[in-house]
């Protein structure tokens, strides 16, 4: 018997296993569906893009997507201890504080910038060291890149000299302007969710981690969530848990789950055979994800991410941890609003010194920089529902990617500024032919062509089980499962809104947060119950 178990061993799994064992009473089991993070281009930063469509990523599909020249997106997701940040970018970005101002604001006390502000801090390793904004005493090592391509610091160049300024910290006092990403890695190599809050305390007698485990079902006494039903090799066993099941499955793999376990839309439900255990209608709704288009150019000079795999670059990894093998192909980006009612930046850029189209499957002769426009404020909604009752079939996915207006609107506005920056000055010695979207794409029926062709995620997916006080809310401010007991969800999963970046640092802090909220949160039925227990 265990007192907490956690399904899914990713960015907020991790934390959260770390956080609830610290007391070394509390017995967590710690399930993932994936194996253990032992393949080398999870650790090579520069590699990530090669774990795409392997043993460690769950490989989705969305439907055909209308928006997006009916294209059925691939989605990677991470399938490993470490989840998606075992596989991620690894950029380090909170959001901006609007973004948790505005979750306060739709009803959820406790999460304004001011409240989560020192959850970031502490699970913080501020390679600049401490500030008001900085932590650097926590498991995270949040570092300045190692090795910057000249083709990065030309892009930030460009940026200024079309009037942007430069902004050293997009985690500090403001978010708006140009400069170089800071990345989760420590001495040249990943820093994953696994690295920082699981590796070092695998050895704790009270955390169990089992790998290769996926879970198929919640199982319910009345309505509280009491054990898991698993799947292990040819196997099915169950687990239960005294105190609380934890889903931090993701924003796919959390939604997919409770509906598997009957709490979601009854209609859906019933229409499949799934027995109705709650009647919940958010779930799954209001699926939220970044898209980005990329402008990418030709280089005239052979400076580009092509050498990462030359001998000399191997080299310079092998003895000094350094050079190209360290990047993470999006070293510079930018934020800026370019919808003048937005209330935060709206779009943000990705830039790399490569060529990065198709999640760098289509590959390029030469030398390319990218231009990554991002459009970071949805107004689209989307929705994850089932496609069976067999936990093995993936979910169906419907992003609904720039069914607003508006959303196209800031793509199309956002790849007119990447030509505008990718003109200036500082690229004059690098800059050759446009490559996409190319000359014959002079004016905005062509970009929108453009962006209907080439528009992708940028692996942002959240708010399948938002938080919230209303009825269509899956979970309430402290992340339970409303109408049931001992059951919370706590991933990307839960945001109300996708914040304005990056979603890896902002998943960590809600997994920080409801560690507390959980610790504080003790004295439920049971464990009073198991505290007279052991007092007699
Ligand atoms: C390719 C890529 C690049 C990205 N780049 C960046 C970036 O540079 N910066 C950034 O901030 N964010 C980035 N992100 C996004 C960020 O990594 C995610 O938002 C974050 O990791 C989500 O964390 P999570 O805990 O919600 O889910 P995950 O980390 O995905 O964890 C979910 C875990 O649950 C497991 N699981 C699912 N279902 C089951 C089941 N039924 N039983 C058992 N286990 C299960 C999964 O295998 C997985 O390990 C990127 C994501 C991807 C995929």
């Amino acid at each position: 018997m265990y007192d907490y178990i956690i399904v899914g061993a990713g960015s907020a799994g991790c934390v959260l296993a770390n956080r609830l064992s610290e007391d070394p009473k509390v017995k967590v089991l710690l399930l993932e569906a994936g194996g253990p993070d032992s393949r080398k281009e999870i650790h090579i930063p520069v590699a990530f893009s090669k774990l795409f469509r392997t043993a460690c990523d769950w490989a989705y599909y969305t439907e055909p997507e209308p928006q997006l020249g009916k294209r059925s997106l691939y989605w990677p997701r991470g399938k490993a201890l470490g989840g998606s940040s075992s596989m991620n970018a690894m950029i380090y970005i909170r959001g901006h504080r609007y973004d948790y101002d505005h979750w306060r604001d739709l009803g959820n006390p406790g999460w304004s910038y001011q409240d989560v502000l020192p959850y970031f801090k502490k699970s913080e390793a501020q390679e600049n060291g401490a500030s008001e904004f900085h932590g650097n005493a926590g498991p995270l090592h949040v570092t300045n890149l190692r090795s910057i391509n000249p083709l990065s610091e030309a892009f930030i160049e460009a940026a200024e000299q079309c009037g942007h300024a430069r902004n050293p910290d997009f985690n500090g006092n403001q978010q708006e302007g140009f400069g170089f990403y800071q990345v989760t890695q420590f001495q040249g190599k990943r820093c994953s969710a696994a690295d920082a809050f699981l590796h070092p305390v695998r050895k704790r007698p009270n955390l169990t981690v089992r790998t290769a485990v996926q879970v198929f079902d919640i199982i319910f006494e009345k309505r509280r969530a009491v054990a898991l039903s698993i799947q292990q090799g040819e196997g099915s066993t169950q687990e239960h848990a005294e105190r609380e099941i934890i889903l931090c499955a993701g924003a796919i793999g959390s939604p997919q789950l409770l509906m598997l376990a009957g709490i979601g839309p009854a209609d859906h439900l019933r229409s499949l055979g799934i027995p109705v255990t709650l009647d919940l209608t958010g779930v799954g709704a209001n699926l939220q994800d970044h898209v980005a288009v990329p402008l990418v150019y030709e280089s005239h000079q052979p400076i580009s991410l092509a050498n990462a795999e030359s001998l000399r670059s191997l080299g310079r990894y092998m003895f000094f941890k350094d050079g190209m093998l360290t990047s993470n192909v999006a070293e510079a980006g930018g934020f800026t609003s370019i919808t003048s009612s937005a209330p935060a930046p709206d779009l943000q850029f990705h830039f790399g010194p490569g060529y990065y189209v198709n999640h760098g499957f289509s590959k390029f002769k030469g030398h390319a920089f990218t231009l990554g426009p991002t459009m970071i404020r949805p107004h689209s909604r989307g929705r994850i529902s089932l496609r069976s009752s067999n936990p093995l079939d993936a979910p169906v996915i419907r992003p609904n990617y720039l069914a607003e207006p508006g959303d196209r609107e800031v793509l199309l506005k956002g790849l007119k500024l990447a030509r505008t920056i990718a003109a200036a000055h500082a690229f004059d010695k690098y800059r050759g032919r446009e490559i996409h979207p190319g000359p014959n794409a002079p004016d905005d029926g062509a970009l929108l062509k453009h962006i209907a062709q080439y528009g992708e995620t940028l692996y942002h997916p959240v708010g399948t089980c938002r938080m919230g006080s209303d009825a269509q809310a899956v979970v309430d401010s402290e992340l339970r499962v409303q109408g049931v007991e001992g059951l919370r969800v706590v991933d990307a999963s839960v945001m109300p809104t996708v914040t304005g970046g990056n979603t890896n640092a902002p998943t960590i802090m809600i997994a920080e947060k409801a560690a507390d909220l959980i610790k504080g949160n003790k004295t439920t039925a049971s464990h009073a119950d198991a505290l007279l227990r052991t007092a007699q």
